[in-house]
Formats: C-alpha cells, sequence, structure tokens
C-alpha cells in the first residue's frame, strides 16, 4: 500500500488487532480515537495516534491531506445494545451524525476505500440460519439500526460517488492476540467471553446465564465466535480487494454456532477450575441463534476464520487477561 491508512477506533478492541496487523504487513497506520473506551491498547510504535472526534471535520481533512491517506478503516463507534435502546440519541449522533462527518471530510480529502465495521445486528431476529447477507435487515434496536444506517450511506456513495466500500458485519468478536498484549476490555463489561473467564478466576459474581428455555439444543442462547485476529485479517483482506473494486457487505464468522452453556466448557476445559454461573431471566432483545453463512467472504476475500475453535479463543482470552 502506498498511500497511508487512517484508523478511527484504533485503540479499541478489534481496531487494536487490525493495527497490529496492517502495521505487520508493512501499511502506513494513523489512528484517530477520542480515547473514551477506557485503558488505549498498545500500538506499534511508529504509529501515529491522534486524539480526537470522528466528527471533527477540520481535524480529518487536515489528517487525510498532510498524512496522504488515501484509505479509512472506520471502527470507531458505540456498540452496545441495552445502552442503545435508553440512549438512541448517542447511537445515531456517533454511529451516523459524527460518522457522515467523517465520511465527508475524509472523502473530500482524498479517501476513495473506506472499510466499516458493522455487524450481525443489522439482522435483528433472523428467518434462516445461518445467515446469508441477503437476509431481511430488520435490526431489533438502535444500535443495529444506526449501523444498517451507515451501511446504508456508503451503498448510496457508492452508487453516486464511486466510493469503493465494504462492510464487514461481525458476529462475536472474541479471543485475543496470541501474544497476549491486547485485551478484550470495555467498561462496563457485558460481553460472555471475559466474563466467563473473570468468573471463573474469582474476579467477578457467578456468570449470570441469560435464559436456558430458547429453542436450541440446550436451551441457551447460541452465537457465532469469531476471533479478533481472524477479524483483523479480513479487513486486509477487503482493503486489498477495494484496490480492485467494490465489495458492500460480509459476513463475518465461522458457520458454527457454540451455546453459552459449550462457551462455559470450553473456558472450564482451558482453565482447568469450573466456572461458577447461575440461571437468569432472558436478557431483552437476545435472539436464540445468530450464525454467519461467511461463504461470501471466502468467495470474494478468500477469507475464512483460522484461528476461531472455541478453545482457542478462550485460551487467547485468558492469557491476555493475566
Ligand atoms: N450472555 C450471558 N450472560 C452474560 C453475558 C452474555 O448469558 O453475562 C449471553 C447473551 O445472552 C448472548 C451471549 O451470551 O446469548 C453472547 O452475548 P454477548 O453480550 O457476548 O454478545 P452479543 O451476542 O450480545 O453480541
Amino acid at each position: 500500500m502506498s498511500d497511508g491508512l487512517l484508523v478511527t477506533g484504533g485503540l479499541g478492541f478489534v481496531g487494536s488487532h487490525f493495527v497490529w496487523a496492517a502495521h505487520e504487513a508493512g501499511a502506513r497506520v494513523v489512528v484517530l480515537d477520542d480515547r473514551s473506551g477506557g485503558e488505549a491498547a498498545p500500538l506499534p510504535d511508529g504509529v501515529r495516534v491522534v486524539t480526537g472526534d470522528i466528527g471533527a471535520a477540520a481535524l480529518v481533512s487536515a489528517l487525510v491531506r498532510d498524512e496522504r491517506l488515501g484509505a479509512m478503516v472506520h471502527f470507531a463507534g458505540k456498540i452496545q445494545v441495552g445502552e442503545s435502546v435508553r440512549a438512541p440519541r448517542l447511537y445515531f449522533d456517533h454511529n451516523v451524525a459524527r460518522g457522515l462527518r467523517l465520511l465527508d471530510a475524509a472523502l473530500d480529502a482524498g479517501v476513495s476505500r473506506v472499510v466499516f465495521s458493522s455487524t450481525a445486528a443489522v439482522y435483528g431476529t433472523p428467518e434462516i440460519v445461518p445467515i446469508p447477507e441477503s437476509s431481511v435487515r430488520e435490526p431489533v434496536n438502535p444500535y443495529g439500526a444506526s449501523k444498517l444506517a451507515f451501511e446504508r450511506v456508503l451503498s448510496a456513495y457508492g452508487d453516486a460517488y464511486g466510493l469503493r466500500w465494504a462492510a464487514p458485519r461481525y458476529f462475536n468478536a472474541a479471543g485475543a492476540h496470541p501474544r497476549g498484549h491486547l485485551v478484550e476490555r470495555h467498561e462496563p463489561e457485558t460481553h460472555l467471553i471475559p466474563l466467563v473467564l473473570d468468573a471463573a478466576l474469582g474476579r467477578r459474581p457467578a456468570l449470570r446465564v441469560f435464559g436456558d428455555d430458547y429453542p436450541t439444543p440446550d436451551g441457551t442462547c447460541v452465537r457465532d465466535y469469531v476471533h479478533v485476529c481472524d477479524l483483523a485479517d479480513a479487513h486486509l483482506a477487503a482493503l486489498d480487494a477495494l484496490t480492485r473494486g467494490a465489495v458492500g457487505a460480509l459476513n463475518l464468522g465461522t458457520g458454527r454456532g457454540a451455546s453459552v452453556r459449550e462457551v462455559i466448557d470450553a473456558a472450564a476445559r482451558a482453565l482447568g477450575r469450573a466456572v461458577p454461573f447461575e440461571r437468569a431471566p432472558r436478557r431483552d432483545g437476545d435472539p436464540a441463534a445468530l450464525v454467519a453463512d461467511a461463504s461470501r467472504a471466502g468467495a470474494l476475500l478468500g477469507w475464512r476464520a483460522r484461528r476461531s475453535e472455541l478453545e482457542v479463543i478462550v485460551e487467547d482470552a485468558r492469557r491476555s487477561r493475566g
């Protein structure tokens, strides 16, 4: 890549894993992050980190021009489903309004390729599992709605202005870099695998299993956990594909589901100790099963999840949590 890469949200969980992968692949990376995500991930030496708001158009255009940035990977955003229900303004502001100011400033200053972090939440409660990209998109919360709205902006900009874009739709991002220097951390933590590990290590109370009467083999919810390093690789492959043409929306998952009970069992095996858990009511907005049909990413990018066996995900996550 001759021109540089603007990475928003590069201090976050998926963003920091991508920055390491891109740096190791020889890309010149500039990170824009507002540092709202708590403790920042350590990034490679030589990566410039600018603290700022993605919606600060003047800052974005100066950065893109001064650093000669030709492509953008846009990770920054609000990601908590429950919070989005209570505070939709925050979600439409960050994920749509500020995202638009970022996008317009970046395009005007010379960015021509964009990879945007999207989510399986755009599908809402799916009718078909595994879910292909063509499935009905009916988000059931403002988080999913805000991500879908931004995908639609990208699509319209692609048609009208020739913007080349890709919107990887993540299923459940999990795991951590095998070297253990990057950790999945959210404030507050709501994600299953960090909570399972912390419960097993006695750092938090027993895990609350949200619902055990779903129509799944063991009654607990089924999700498609994909290793964050696999996600990072997919973004690199998407950037490469964008040099040849449009990409569009892409599911990133393994095609295999794991239930909450299976995650608990895998963690117990990896740690060699029991995971304390208790039954709890269903969590609002949780579909019974979300599993990706990731064949489009395979066909278009030659991508498949390589590190996403549940045991590996849990083991890598455990190592990174010390
Ligand atoms: N989950 C749970 N207890 C928790 C956190 C999560 O039972 O303390 C379940 C949740 O209901 C879902 C799965 O674990 O079925 C994955 O949840 P997570 O929040 O990690 O990701 P999501 O699927 O919501 O993106």
